[in-house]
Order: structure tokens, then C-alpha cells, then sequence
């Protein structure tokens, strides 16, 4: 059968065929399209002479805290909050003090990190060191510079006695997973200076206000909700 547009050329195919050959087509379109989708998209190289690169990595490792092992998050001695008197309270999680001040900003101007102050009655700027010490600080325990605390609203002292009071009635024990949960339950907790957060009067099991009982109450209730393992132990162990 010759091709009229051209008489030398011979198809291979009857007209019948040819119809034939769309579905080996369509199938391999198939097959470019969905491999386009699963496809990462391609690398962007940026390139910076050495001294570039190994600031941005000293920048990086200081935002980090990972040049100076003395600053140590998971540190209760850094933290020093004053309710660590009161009870056995958990020691905090590794991220706790970041996640706290992970809206802190460094001030170029002024070469410090800055936040709000969320105590009562303060409003005012945390100024930090490059190592997160507090710039100033008007409250600082055994004369150390140290980070500003991790400082609860509601205190631990009303959470951990509310959370007595339960064991005592059920005459089970919270687990130790749960209370340290409790404890640092991070929508209870807030930076605030050092000053600010050692001032004015201490919650004690003594003096909770029922405001705060009531709040106490609310948190461990939202914790029981979210908390993804087992909340109480065994045995009961009465805690005082
Ligand atoms: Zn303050």
C-alpha cells in the first residue's frame, strides 16, 4: 500500500492496525505522568566561598546552643524554678525551655536575644546572651548568671496537690510520666525574668486559691484527655 503524499514510502500497517497501536501509547503517557508527580523537585546549589559557609554554621550551632555544653535546657539548676521546693516535681523535657522561648529574637542592634516577659505585671524584655544567660538579671540564686526560667502559670504546687487529692480518693497513684506531662504541660508555661519570677507570694498547698484549684483541675483534666499511655500505677503510694 503506497502513502499517496509520498510514493516511495511503504506503511507497515494496514489503517485497521494503526488503530491498534494508541493503547501501548496511551499506557506509556500513563506512566511519564505519574512518574512526573512522585519526581523530587531539583536541588537548588547555592554556592558560598568557605568562610560564608562555616559562619552560617557557627550562627546555626549558637541559635542551637550547641557550641557551649553549659547551656543545657533539660538543666533543673539552670531552670530554677521556685516550686522545685515545694514537691517532687518531674525534671523538665530536653525541649521544654526552647519551645518556651522559641519566640525569642536576636536584636542585631543591641547583640541579644530578646522576649516578652509574660509575668504578672511585667511586660517587659528578657535581654539574653548569646549562650541565653539573662543580660542584667535581677535575681540570680548562689550569684550564677543563668537563663531565665521556665515559669508556670498555674503553679505546680496547686497542680501537684490537686493531683494528691485524686490519688487519695481513687486510692490509685499517677504514674511518674504523667505528672512529669502535667508538670510541664507547655500552654501553662511562659518565659519571665528571673526577678519577676522568684517575686511576690509562693503558691504553697497551703494558700492555693480556688481559682487556681479550679484551673489546677482543668489542666490535669485536658492532660488525662491528650495523655497517650497509662496514668496510674499499680499500687497506690500516698505522696505525703
Ligand atoms: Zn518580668
Amino acid at each position: 500500500m503506497r502513502d499517496k503524499g509520498n510514493p516511495n514510502r511503504i506503511s507497515t500497517h494496514p489503517p485497521e492496525n494503526r488503530v491498534q497501536d494508541n493503547p501501548p501509547i496511551f499506557l506509556r503517557r500513563n506512566r511519564v505522568r505519574h512518574r512526573s508527580v512522585t519526581k523530587p523537585p531539583p536541588t537548588r546549589v547555592l554556592i558560598e566561598d568557605q568562610a560564608a559557609l562555616q559562619k552560617r554554621l557557627r550562627d546555626f550551632l549558637d541559635e542551637e546552643g550547641a557550641l557551649d555544653v553549659s547551656v543545657d535546657a533539660d538543666s533543673d539548676a539552670l531552670d530554677g524554678d521556685y516550686v522545685q521546693k515545694i514537691g517532687n516535681r518531674p525534671t523538665s523535657y530536653e525541649h521544654t525551655w526552647r519551645n518556651v522561648y522559641s519566640a525569642r529574637a536576636f536584636n542585631k542592634e543591641a547583640n541579644e536575644y530578646q522576649i516578652y516577659c509574660h509575668e504578672k505585671g511585667c511586660g517587659k524584655i528578657i535581654r539574653m546572651d548569646s549562650k541565653f544567660t539573662e543580660i542584667d538579671s535581677r535575681s540570680t540564686p548562689h550569684g550564677e548568671p543563668r537563663k531565665p526560667p521556665v515559669c508556670h502559670k498555674v503553679s505546680w504546687a496547686a497542680l501537684e496537690e490537686v493531683m494528691i487529692q485524686q490519688e487519695g480518693s481513687k486510692q490509685k497513684s499517677y504514674t511518674d510520666a504523667f505528672r512529669k506531662y502535667v508538670c510541664w504541660y507547655e500552654p501553662n508555661l511562659q518565659p519571665g525574668h528571673n526577678g519577676c519570677n522568684s517575686a511576690g507570694q509562693k503558691t504553697t498547698a497551703q494558700n492555693i486559691s480556688k481559682d487556681e484549684r479550679t484551673r489546677a483541675e482543668s489542666i490535669i483534666t485536658t492532660v488525662t484527655n491528650e495523655f497517650k499511655s497509662t496514668i496510674w500505677e499499680t499500687y497506690y503510694i500516698p505522696r505525703r
